[in-house]
C-alpha cells in the first residue's frame, strides 16, 4: 500500500502476447496494454461463444430480467477490432508448450487442432465453480453460478418453485436474496457456523444473517446436506445432516470455486490453489504471467492466498500491462477491495482481513443498518468493512491507499463522521 511504484519490466516488449481467458482481466491488460503504448499483437482466446462480458450482475441484475446481453457487455464489439485486439471466442486451449522463441498453444478446432506461436503467453484462466459429490447433485435440477449460461439457466429457473442454496457465501446470498425480491421461496444451508465465514467478521455476518432471515430466507448454518430426494422427471429437496429434508424446485450449489490451472500444470508451473504469482504476476518459471481468480500469492508471511474478485482482476492486468510493456509505472499494490449487494445489504470491503490485533466496530443508533468494522494491526489500520455506509467505505479506502494510518482511538467515536475523523490525520 502507499504511493504508486514503478514495477520493473521484462526488458524488449514481446512482438505477440497471447492471453489465455478473455473476462474481466484479460480484457483490462489489453486495454492497457495499448494505453501503455505497446504496438506488438494481442490475442485474447475465450471458450465461450460470445463476447466478453460482466460477471457481477449475474446473480442479482440477470436474474430479474433487467439486464440484456447488450448491457452485459464489457466493451462495444467494436472496441477489439478499435484497438487491434484479436479476440477468438468460442475457442478452447488445448495445450501450451514452451518453444526456444516462445510458447505453442494448441487451440481446439472441429476434427482436431491447430498451432500458433507467440513471444509470450498470459494466463488469465479464471476458476469454476466448485461441485458437490452427494447423491442426486447431478440431477439437471441442481445448478452452479459462474458464467451466463449458467445464470440464464438459472434465471428461466428462478420463479418457478422453491430454491435451496448451498453455500452461504457469496454466490449464495446475492442470488437468495435476489430470488426473494422475485416472490421465491429461498433456504440457504451453510456448513460453517456463519456466513461468509472466510470473508468477513463475526459481527457483520451476524447483520448479514438477521437481514436475510429479515426477507423470510430460511438460513441454515452448521448443517450439510446429505442428498438431493428425486420425485419423478424433477427433484423433491434437500436432505440435511439432520435428517430435516428442505423443499425444492431448484437446488443451486455455491460453494466455492476452483481455479482453473491445467494450463499452467502443462508448462510445470508451481500451483498451490492457484497459479502462484510473485508481485510482478511471473509465475515460477519467471516467464509466464497469470493474473486474476486462477492465482495464488504468497504474504509477507508465507502463507498462500487467493483474491478473486473484480478489483483483483483489474489490478494484476495493470501490473502484468506494465511489466510486459517493459517500462510503465503501475500501482504496485492498492488495498484490496470487495464489494456484493445482497438485496438492499451493501457490503463493501478493503484490505485483507487477517493477522490483525484489534477491532473498532463502529455502529450508529439513528441509521441501524448502517455498521462499520475496522481492523487495526499493532494499531496501523489494515482492513475495514463496511455494511451499508458507501461514504465511509469511500474515505477509508483511500485512507489505506495513502498509507494513512490513524491509531482505533483516533476512528472510535461513532457519533462522530469517519471523514471528520480522518481529516486531521490524512488531510
Ligand atoms: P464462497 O464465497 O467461497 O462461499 C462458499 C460457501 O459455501 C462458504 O461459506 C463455505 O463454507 C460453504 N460451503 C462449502 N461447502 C459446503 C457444503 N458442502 N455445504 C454447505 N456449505 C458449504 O464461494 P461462492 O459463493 O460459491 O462464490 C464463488 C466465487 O465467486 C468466490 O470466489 C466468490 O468470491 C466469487 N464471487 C464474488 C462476489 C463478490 O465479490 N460480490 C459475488 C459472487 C461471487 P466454508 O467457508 O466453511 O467452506
Amino acid at each position: 500500500m502507499g504511493d504508486p511504484e514503478t514495477v520493473p519490466g521484462i526488458g524488449t516488449p514481446p512482438r505477440s502476447v497471447v492471453v489465455v481467458g478473455a473476462s474481466h482481466a484479460a480484457v483490462h491488460l489489453a486495454d492497457r496494454l495499448r494505453d501503455f503504448g505497446y504496438t506488438g499483437a494481442i490475442t485474447l482466446v475465450s471458450g465461450e461463444p460470445r463476447l466478453p462480458y460482466q460477471r457481477p450482475p449475474l446473480s442479482k441484475a440477470w436474474l430479474k430480467g433487467e439486464a440484456t446481453s447488450e448491457s452485459l457487455l464489457l466493451r462495444a464489439p467494436a472496441h477489439y477490432a478499435d484497438k487491434d485486439i484479436e479476440l477468438l471466442t468460442g475457442v478452447q486451449v488445448q495445450r501450451v508448450a514452451r518453444t526456444s522463441a516462445g510458447v505453442r498453444v494448441e487451440f481446439g478446432v472441429a476434427g482436431g487442432s491447430r498451432a500458433r506461436e507467440f513471444d509470450r503467453l498470459v494466463l488469465a484462466t479464471g476458476a469454476r465453480a466448485r461441485t458437490l459429490a452427494i447423491p442426486g447433485s447431478d440431477h439437471p435440477d441442481v445448478v452452479r453460478l459462474r458464467d451466463l449460461d449458467h445464470a440464464s439457466a438459472l434465471a428461466e429457473r428462478v420463479r418457478k418453485g422453491p430454491i435451496v442454496v448451498i453455500g452461504g457465501g457469496f454466490i449464495g446470498l446475492e442470488v437468495a436474496a435476489t430470488a426473494r425480491a422475485l416472490g421465491t421461496e429461498v433456504a440457504v444451508i451453510e456448513a460453517g457456523s456463519r456466513l461468509l465465514g472466510r470473508a468477513v467478521g463475526e459481527g457483520t455476518a451476524a447483520a448479514l444473517l438477521a437481514a436475510h432471515r429479515a426477507i423470510q430466507t430460511d438460513v441454515v448454518l452448521d448443517t450439510q446436506p446429505t442428498a438431493i430426494t428425486v420425485a419423478g422427471d424433477g427433484i423433491r429437496g434437500v436432505r440435511l445432516n439432520g435428517g430435516r429434508e428442505l423443499p425444492a424446485a431448484t437446488v443451486l450449489v455455491g460453494i466455492g470455486a476452483q481455479a482453473r490451472i491445467e494450463l499452467a500444470s502443462q508448462l510445470g508451473l508451481h500451483c498451490a490453489g492457484g497459479v502462484v504469482v510473485d508481485d510482478r504476476c511471473l509465475a515460477s518459471d519467471g516467464w509466464t504471467l497469470a493474473i486474476g481468480d486462477c492465482t495464488t500469492r504468497v504474504s509477507p508471511a508465507g502463507h498462500h492466498y487467493r483474491l478473486e474478485s473484480v478489483d483483483n482482476a483489474t489490478t494484476q492486468a495493470e501490473v502484468a500491462a506494465a511489466v510486459l510493456a517493459g517500462s510503465a509505472a503501475a500501482p504496485a499494490s492498492p488495498a484490496p477491495w470487495f464489494w456484493s449487494d445482497q438485496g438492499d445489504q451493501k457490503l463493501q470491503i478493503v484490505g485483507l482481513i487477517r493477522d490483525y490485533t484489534s477491532v473498532v466496530v463502529r455502529t450508529d443508533p439513528d441509521k441501524p443498518r448502517r455498521r462499520v468494522a475496522l481492523y487495526f494491526a499493532d494499531d496501523v489500520l489494515v482492513a475495514a468493512e463496511c455494511l451499508n455506509a458507501p461514504a465511509d467505505f469511500v474515505a477509508l479506502r483511500s485512507a489505506l491507499n495513502r498509507g494513512c494510518n490513524p491509531g482505533p482511538e483516533a476512528l472510535s467515536d461513532s457519533s462522530i463522521p469517519i471523514k471528520k475523523l480522518l481529516a486531521p490525520v490524512c488531510g
